[in-house]
């Protein structure tokens, strides 16, 4: 029996009064203390994970003086806070058992512009991407790069002053920074940029906040200037927390104390504001992508293509290409880095050139073409082969591979996963290659598997060794590794963390600053926050406190993890694998993932969300006692757990605010459009829908379904019916009086009305379905038959795209049989009538078998119910679903001649985001069908139409559904004229209809009309 849970951990009594008086005073944003609220932002992309108290997402700068001021009264002054971004960090900066303050959510605006003066201002929960989608069309980006950079805020960028990609000619983001504006523990809100010398005294000399944080700073970074000079390492990648270096410029005439802020991981203040400098986008760029025979010999080639004057130089070892070869995203790269005939590629550099003088370039790319064509003829260098593309989107498409690699390196087998602890180390770049012999040597002695990558020209390697967490021997082994490869940066002059922060990784501060200089980052921090209220125990605790810094021993994942069997954590491997790289909580609104994150900024509505409260959900039935495997046999069996009264009375004490964490999952659960956006997009592979349809069966074990659930699950038994008198059910389901009344009682609105005439009229025409007569056939009269499987959809709602699909099989000179109709069970896997669906699947699936062993093609239209039968049915039915295949429409059009059409101009293709995410090849499929009838089709990058199968037509989803639709929808649509919008989507056609008031075509309608007119017979 699943029992009701009540999280572990309660609310703090001064954390609630303080949220309390938060909103009294006028909190704008919002305030979340739920346990699932809680949970979203207990990780990071790191090991680590730490329950915060509380989420306060400030709508704007004024809130966070409130709140610190708020907090500076006697009885809230124990409260401590840590700031949050985009929570992309890799070691655990702004996790907190405190409070996080999350100015992700909110604070995105862009708030003013100069082309002119070539600089930008910005709220610090601008991502990135944003920032630099909106500076594109003015010519201008904002050239610190990271992997992260579709969900990293600016202030997270700040704050761990992030730099990636380009390093060497564009810097790290203090490099950019020319202002910020920084709210400080006790509510001064302190603006800082270059001041000349005597203007940074004359601050100083105040008796106020800010002239204490300027007196310490120009004392430290004057008193110990040469100190910092000789301790400070000599790298691209500088010491982050605290920069003291570069506070004073090299003569020591201009103080900026923005440098300390920068890399401060949230210890001295919430930043809100920060004008930034821009770069202009230069007009000509080129890629090189050098292959080589071993990754040893592409990091020894690396100074060389350095001293070619490349702007970027990036590595990346064979395990990434390996792994990348398996993912979505190789389909994009794989002709911009094909295999070498008779040699294996095992390391790759990706070499950038760029100019704003097209000649200039040409130049540079042509020298080192000349210098690789000669290398590779003497067999130097280990370099096997290159290839150049100077095509923005190829170029583009190498990066997001690259981008994705910390990503794709997390999707390994078996219990022990990559992980980031010692993931950015930096070297002088001269020194790398000893330096990743001797640490591979270091890694391959404990038995360890890695793959590697990295900017090669600073001299930053990224590697992410295998470990298990939930074993306590990899636990220690974490230690003695991580201290090895501080000792290791420190014999090559680098240091642990080039890139990423330091986080839990602040244990180390001492050994590399030095006695001397780690006292006096303590001061800096005293002046700022004296009592250590902000993000305590990273980087550095104030002067005299006795608080102690976080350590690589912190509380981490696996703690929780290892307390749900290992059976468990394997069954429902796409939740519990997820390791929190927060790729799903892109920006990116033309890209399919993930809706529902996209539409609610809610970080619980993301399937890294999702995926963290069903491991909480799991850990805590595991504590109960329940063993959650046996249930759902149990209830795959067709048994139930409650009796229909126990059910009755829970869901009547839910409604009357008994408490259940369950019912906090439900909620994020409700969410999700079931689009399998994740699925396909996750490198990880984490796949809610999966989970999230058994989550939904145990659920409802205790709790009673709403009608509409039974109403969704039902649709492909009842819908046959209702199409035998489609006018009347239309008449019925469709006056106002009846909608109206179904709004109001199942909660559901703009119910699709069944095609007229329906499909079984339309189809009178073709051969009709018998099995007996297909088997007896003569081959020479069955190799032209072709098999058309029904699905609920377009067969009652859309028959007329049946139809056409019949006429055009008919047109090709084939047979079309139109299949009779078989319920495919989809509707009942997103709702979690599990134990249904695997019948209808078995049911279906015999059926298709036999047909299979007449090797007919057997054709689908609409790509989310084909799917499943690729998906769903083989979780569910293992070796018992057989060998059947359904084959998309596209799928199969793309192996026929077509006869030469012609047609009005350029279509516009607009794919259904489950097909895309499933098969990236879809709309390439498309373009060479159309290419081969001598038509032009281009795909439009849209991401989810806000539809997705019922949820569109959910009461409670009508203001997101439309959201969603204008997100990235309505501006294509509207400018795009009717007849040449093409959209393969069931879903997506119905959301322009509703929406715009015309359905558009399938593109099979559209090739079938131009047969019908131009080749009539
Ligand atoms: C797959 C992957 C790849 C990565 N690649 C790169 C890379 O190429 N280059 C790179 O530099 N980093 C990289 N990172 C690390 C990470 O993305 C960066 O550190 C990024 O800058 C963090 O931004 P965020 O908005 O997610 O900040 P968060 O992780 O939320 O916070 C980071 C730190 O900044 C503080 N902070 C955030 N916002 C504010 C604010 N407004 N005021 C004060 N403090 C604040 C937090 O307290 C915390 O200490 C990668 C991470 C992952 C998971
Ligand atoms: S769900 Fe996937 S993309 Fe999202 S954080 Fe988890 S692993 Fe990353
Ligand atoms: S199925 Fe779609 S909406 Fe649901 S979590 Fe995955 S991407 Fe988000």
């Amino acid at each position: 029996m699943i029992p009701k849970i009540a999280p572990e951990q309660l609310l703090d009594k001064t954390v609630n009064a303080f949220c309390q008086r938060l909103g009294e005073a006028g909190f704008a944003g919002d305030i979340e203390t739920s346990y699932g609220a809680r949970l979203a932002v207990a990780t990071d992309n790191s090991i680590y994970q730490q329950l915060p108290q509380a989420v306060l997402l400030p709508k704007h700068q004024d809130d966070l003086v409130l709140l610190t001021i708020i907090a500076a009264e006697p009885d809230f002054q124990a409260l401590k806070f840590a700031p949050r971004g985009g929570g992309t960090g890799t070691n655990g900066q702004s996790l907190t058992q405190h409070i996080v303050v999350d100015l992700s959510r909110h604070m995105r605006e862009i708030i003013e512009f100069n082309a002119e003066e070539r600089w930008v201002r910005v709220q610090s929960g601008v991502i990135k991407d944003q920032l630099n989608a909106f500076l594109k069309p003015h010519g201008f980006f904002f050239a610190p790069d990271l992997s992260t950079s579709n969900r990293a805020t600016i202030g997270g960028m700040i704050n761990t002053d992030a730099s990636g990609q380009g390093s060497l000619v564009y810097g790290k983001t203090s490099d950019h920074v020319l202002a910020l504006t920084t709210v400080l523990i006790d509510g001064t809100v302190l603006s800082t940029e270059p001041l000349a010398a005597e203007d940074a005294k004359a601050k100083a000399e105040v008796d106020s906040t800010e002239g204490r944080v300027y007196r310490q700073a120009i004392q430290t970074c004057t008193e110990f200037r040469q100190l910092i000079l000789e301790k400070f390492p000599r790298l691209n990648r500088f010491l982050t927390g605290y920069d003291l270096e570069h506070v004073w410029n090299n003569s020591q005439t201009i103080f900026d104390l923005s440098r300390l802020i920068t890399g401060s991981e949230g210890s001295l203040g919430f930043v809100t504001e920060a004008k930034l400098n821009v770069t202009p986008i230069a007009r000509y760029k080129t890629l090189i992508n050098v292959k080589y025979d071993s990754f040893v010999s592409a990091l020894r080639n690396a100074p060389f293509l350095v001293a070619a004057n490349a702007t970027s130089v990036e590595t990346v070892d064979s395990k990434v290409l390996d792994l990348a070869r398996n993912d979505i995203v190789w389909h994009q790269v794989k002709s911009l880095i094909e295999e070498v005939p008779g040699k294996t590629m095992q390391g790759l550099n990706v070499v950038e050139f760029n100019d704003e003088d097209a000649e200039a370039m040409q130049q540079k790319v042509d020298n080192l073409l000349k210098r690789l064509d000669e290398a590779i003829d003497a067999g130097e260098g280990g370099i096997i082969g290159y290839q150049l593309t100077s095509d923005e989107r190829a170029i583009n498409q190498i990066y997001t591979m690259r981008k994705k690699a910390v990503g794709l390196l997390g999707n390994a087998k078996g219990q022990r996963k990559p992980i980031a602890f010692a993931e950015d180390t930096a070297v002088p770049p001269e020194n790398l290659a000893d330096f990743i012999i001797e640490f591979r040597a270091l890694l391959d002695s404990e038995g360890l598997s890695y793959g590697m990558f990295g900017h090669v020209d600073a001299g930053v390697l990224h590697v992410r060794p295998a470990l298990d967490m939930c074993d306590s021997h990899d636990e220690k082994l974490l230690r003695k590794v991580s201290d090895a490869v501080v000792a290791l940066t420190a014999k090559y002059g680098g240091l642990m963390w080039g890139e990423h922060g330091k986080g839990y990784r602040s244990e180390y501060g001492p050994e590399f600053f030095g006695e001397t200089l780690f006292t006096e980052l303590r001061r800096i921090k005293a002046s700022f926050d004296p009592n250590n209220r902000l993000n305590p125990g990273k980087i550095c605790t104030p002067w005299q406190s006795n608080d102690e810094l976080v350590s690589v021993d912190g509380q981490k994942r696996g703690y929780f993890d290892k307390q749900i069997p290992i059976v468990v954590r394997q069954s429902f491997e796409s939740a519990t694998s997820c390791n929190g790289n927060g790729l799903c909580f892109n920006y990116e609104e033309n890209s399919p993932m993930c809706p529902s994150s996209k539409v609610t900024k809610d970080r619980r509505h993301s399937p890294k969300g999702r995926a963290g409260l069903m491991r909480e959900w799991l850990r805590l039935m595991q504590n109960q006692g329940v063993d959650v495997l046996a249930q759902e046999q149990k209830l795959l069996a067709g048994g139930s757990t409650h009796s229909w009264w126990q059910k009755w009375q829970n869901t009547r004490a839910k409604h009357q605010g008994e408490q259940d964490f369950s019912h906090e999952v439900m909620e994020a659960m409700e969410g999700c459009l079931a689009c399998k956006a994740c699925a396909g997009q996750c490198p990880i592979k984490v796949d809610v829908p999966s989970f999230r349809a058994r989550f939904l069966q145990l659920y409802h074990s205790r709790y009673l379904r709403p009608m509409k659930d039974y109403l969704v699950g039902s649709i492909e038994r009842s819908a046959p019916y209702f199409a035998k008198a489609p006018r009347l059910v239309n008449w019925l389901t469709g006056n106002p009086l009846s909608a109206w009344f179904i709004k109001n009682t199942i909660g559901y609105v703009d119910t699709p009305q069944l095609s007229v005439p329906a499909i079984t009229k339309r189809i009178a025409v073709f051969q009709g379905f018998d099995l007996a007569t297909l088997q007896a056939m003569p081959e020479s009269e069955r190799s032209k038959v072709v098999l058309l499987v029904q699905d609920p959809f377009t067969s009652f709602y859309e028959a007329d795209l049946v139809e056409d699909a019949m006429h055009l099989i008919q047109s090709l000179g084939l047979n079309p049989i139109l299949l009779p109709f078989l319920p495919n069970g989809k509707p009942q896997h997103v709702k979690g009538f599990l134990a249904e669906f695997a019948k209808v699947a078995k049911s279906a699936a015999d059926f298709l078998n036999q047909l299979h062993a007449l090797n007919l093609p057997m054709l689908g239209l609409d790509a989310s119910l084909v799917l499943v039968y690729r998906d769903e049915y083989n979780k569910a039915l293992g070796d018992s679903r057989g060998d059947f295949k359904v084959q998309l429409f596209h799928e199969w059009l793309a192996t026929q001649q077509i006869p030469t059409l012609s047609g009005m101009g350029t279509y516009q293709l607009f794919a259904h985001c489950t097909e895309k995410t499933a098969l990236p090849v879809t709309e390439q499929t498309w373009v060479q069908i159309f290419q081969k009838a001598g038509l032009s089709i281009k795909p439009i990058a849209v991401g989810c139409c806000g539809m997705a199968g019922t949820y569109g037509h959910e009461l409670q989803n009508q203001e997101n559904s439309r959201d969603l639709y204008d997100l990235s929808w309505q501006q294509p649509i509207a400018n795009t004229p009717a007849g040449f919008i093409l959209a393969t989507g069931f879903s997506c056609r119905s959301q322009v209809k509703r929406y715009e008031g015309f359905k558009p075509l399938h593109p099979l309608q559209l090739i079938r009309q131009l047969i019908a007119a131009q080749y009539p017979q």
